[in-house]
């Protein structure tokens, strides 16, 4: 351990010292004594990622109701060490609930009061930020016997002892020298843990791997896509692929297909559903220029857990182009349909339709688009497959204003399904990009390949142009109706990237948003019945347990991941600052957050010299190689710095940041590999110019 590494620990120790006694009760046991072992019925707890494996996110509990939600108050709160995205679901079993944030950690808290009884930091490599396209976050644990297991943001899988948060076994899931990430929750099947990986547009290749609990070996891996078709296939699933990939030599960028969130499991058909992402890079052109559907890119695959052999696919973007992932979430049911009773899965993929297929066999039940779409005019009931709008590929011109973006008309955000009310909850948003050829793309691994120009996408400076953009991004509630295929109601939002969802037994469905309101309404309706104000965006979905008699709900509060860095302007009038906290509510609650101190922000930029030329060519390595993490225009939404806000001391520093690494501890790595000084300078001036931009408003 380095010296840094070791300054870090200490501040973490004195930081989380401080913050726990902030949240300290009343009712707290001694110091790190566990609380008292008591053996509850499942309902009580949440004891996996989506509750059970079906990942329905619906809460049997309905002691908090549609008439008293008004007296839900706080019960404690904990402040997070970090200030970077939150977006795990918490487990919750026998008193205690276990969660991750920022940078891989994971923390244990005594579930009525609020005790911080361990927490692990696995001790990421800070640099390895660059490697991540949203933010240095995970989605939370899973839980088996006397272990808390979970994924690291380089790539490792980690079980500890639940009692002590001591390490029991680790084992590297990725090739360390490719930039693979893991972001998402592992999921548990009998004595295998289940975990994919991330970082498509960095340069991999996707899969997904079970693991033994026990020891954490290697038991099977499938891939998503295929390799170098030099080499033999890995199963006859890649056989099968390889003929749907042609011309180009995408297994040199990895051709992505990551499984970097959403699975599900039904034990009756012993079926594993995992969601695979999109093509490396986005464009189509480059990866695959013969054409192709490219499987199982943007596919929702059904392996059996016991091999990882293929069962069958779905793809919902064949031959994708646009970043148009099948990761979100995916819900299991028994539906009523046409006077059957139907087992589904569900999905409302970032391409912009619901999707409601036949579990047992992939067949499509219906499709229907549950947002704005303009890349697609339907999906084809007997060939299952979307028409295309002309030009929506973008091959010889660039697009309009497309729906979806890259960011998609759902996200990671998990959506609820209330068997009550027959409703799948969705935090839907529009959120345009225009889709433009990159004629001079460059493959640079580690770094942000799309292979399209992100410049055409980046708002304009003509407040016109950039106000018609800006009254298209927006973001609701959309409860929808799989049956029908219709939306039944719709809560409006500020703005986009909203948090994930969960109803109860209660008639109620919770969500945080990026306002920083976490709300309670009524399921059947919509109708706002309460709501508490945390200060900070929200993101990640609440959960709901009982303990000792009590209801609770949880939740993570922060703002961050891929849109809050990437967004600029376009989100800037609804972000929140990140305040990284866990709270815990139930009825009667009565703690208080602190105050809110708000930070000055102020513009000093040094004078603007460059040309015109010079600023436009710094613009376009700034969308390249900044924009990824600092935001289109370089404005900042509280998650890293603003750019445009450096002082003149950080200016004459530049390149010993941009280029010499200097800030390599918070994240900000050296481009010193792919930036020279002159480019880095160009960075600079485009900076500046926004900085100066910026004052004149
Ligand atoms: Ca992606």
């Amino acid at each position: 351990m380095n010296m840094t590494r070791i300054a870090v620990s200490m501040f973490l120790v004195l930081h989380l010292a401080a913050c726990q006694q902030q949240s300290e009760s009343p009712a707290s046991p001694g110091a790190g004594a566990p609380p008292e072992s008591s053996a509850l019925p499942a309902d009580e707890g949440w004891l996996q990622h989506g509750r059970t494996p079906a990942e329905q996110r619906y809460s049997t509990l309905a002691d908090i109701t549609a008439d008293n939600v008004g007296d839900l108050g706080l019960a404690w709160y904990f402040d997070y060490p970090t200030h970077r995205g939150l977006e795990a679901t918490p487990l919750v079993r026998d008193g205690v609930i276990y969660s991750t944030g920022s940078w891989s950690m994971a923390y244990a808290h005594a579930a009525a009061s609020g005790e911080l009884l361990w927490m692990y930091d696995p001790q990421v490599p800070r640099d390895w930020a660059v490697h991540l396209c949203c933010d240095v976050v995970n989605r939370g644990v899973a839980l088996h016997g006397d272990r808390v297991i979970f994924g690291t943001l380089d790539g490792r899988l980690l079980a500890l002892a639940n009692d002590s948060g001591k390490l029991l076994w680790e084992t590297r899931t990725t090739d360390s020298n490719l930039p693979y990430s893991i972001t998402g929750a592992p999921r548990l099947i009998g004595d295998k843990i289940i975990i994919g990986n991330g970082g498509a547009e960095l340069g991999v290749r996707g899969y997904v791997s079970a693991y033994s609990v026990d020891k954490g070996e290697l038991l099977w891996r499938f891939y998503t896509v295929p390799g170098n078709p030099a080499d033999p296939p890995e199963s006859p699933a890649m056989a099968m692929a390889l003929k749907t990939w042609k011309g180009g030599e995408w297994w040199k960028y990895g051709g992505g297909g990551t499984v970097w969130d959403s699975m599900a499991y039904d034990a009756e058909l012993n079926l594993l559903y995992i969601g695979v992402g999109n093509g490396a890079p986005w464009n189509r052109e480059i990866r695959s220029p013969g054409g192709g559907d490219n499987l199982f890119l943007s596919s929702i695959v059904a392996l059996n857990p016991d091999d990882g052999s293929r069962v069958w696919h779905y793809q919902t973007t064949p031959g994708d182009s646009w970043d148009y992932t099948a990761t979100q979430h995916m819900i299991l049911a028994e539906l009523e349909i046409d006077g059957r009773s139907r087992k589904v899965i569900m999905q409302a993929p970032k391409n912009g339709f619901f999707y409601v297929l036949d579990r047992s066999n992939g067949e499509l039940i219906s499709a229907e688009a549950y947002n704005t779409v303009t890349w697609a005019t339907h999906i084809d009931r007997k060939t299952g497959r979307p028409v295309e709008v002309e030009g929506a590929r973008y091959e010889t011109e660039m697009t309009g204003l497309a729906f979806p973006g890259p960011i998609g008309a759902h996200n990671w955000h998990p959506m609820s399904f209330s068997p009550d009310t027959g409703l799948v909850y969705i935090p839907a948003q529009d959120v345009p990009w225009i889709y433009a050829q990159d004629r001079n793309f460059e493959f640079l691994p580690g770094y942000w390949n799309t292979g399209t120009d992100n410049v055409p996408a980046m708002l304009p400076d003509n407040p016109e142009e950039k106000q018609m953009v800006l009254d298209a991004v927006a973001g609701h509630i959309s409860a929808w109706d799989p049956v029908a295929q219709k939306e039944r109601w719709r809560v409006t939002h500020a703005g986009p990237w909203n948090g994930g969802m969960l109803s109860t037994a209660g008639n109620l469905v919770f969500q945080g948003n990026a306002s920083g309101e976490f709300v309670a309404y009524r399921a059947d309706t919509g109708e706002h019945l309460w709501g508490f104000d945390a200060q900070t965006g929200i993101v990640a979905p609440p959960i709901s347990f009982r303990y000792q008699g009590d209801q609770y709900i949880a939740v993570l509060a922060g703002w961050g991941g891929a849109l809050p860095l990437v967004g600029g302007e376009a989100l800037s009038s609804t972000s929140q600052p990140n305040r990284s906290r866990l709270l815990v509510f139930k009825l009667g609650g009565e703690e208080k957050l602190p105050p809110v101190v708000e930070p000055e922000y102020y513009f000093d930029p040094p004078p603007l010299t460059a040309s015109a030329e010079d600023v436009a060519a710094g613009k376009q390595l700034y969308a390249r190689f900044c924009l990824v993490c600092h935001g289109d225009g370089a404005v900042s939404n509280h998650v890293t710095p603003d750019l445009r806000r450096a002082s003149r001391e950080t200016h004459d520093i530049w390149l010993a940041i941009v280029v010499g690494g200097m800030h390599w501890q918070q994240g900000m790595v050296g481009f010193a590999e792919v930036l020279s000084p002159a480019q880095a300078t160009l960075i600079q001036q485009y900076v500046i110019d926004r900085s100066h931009f910026a004052t004149a408003q």
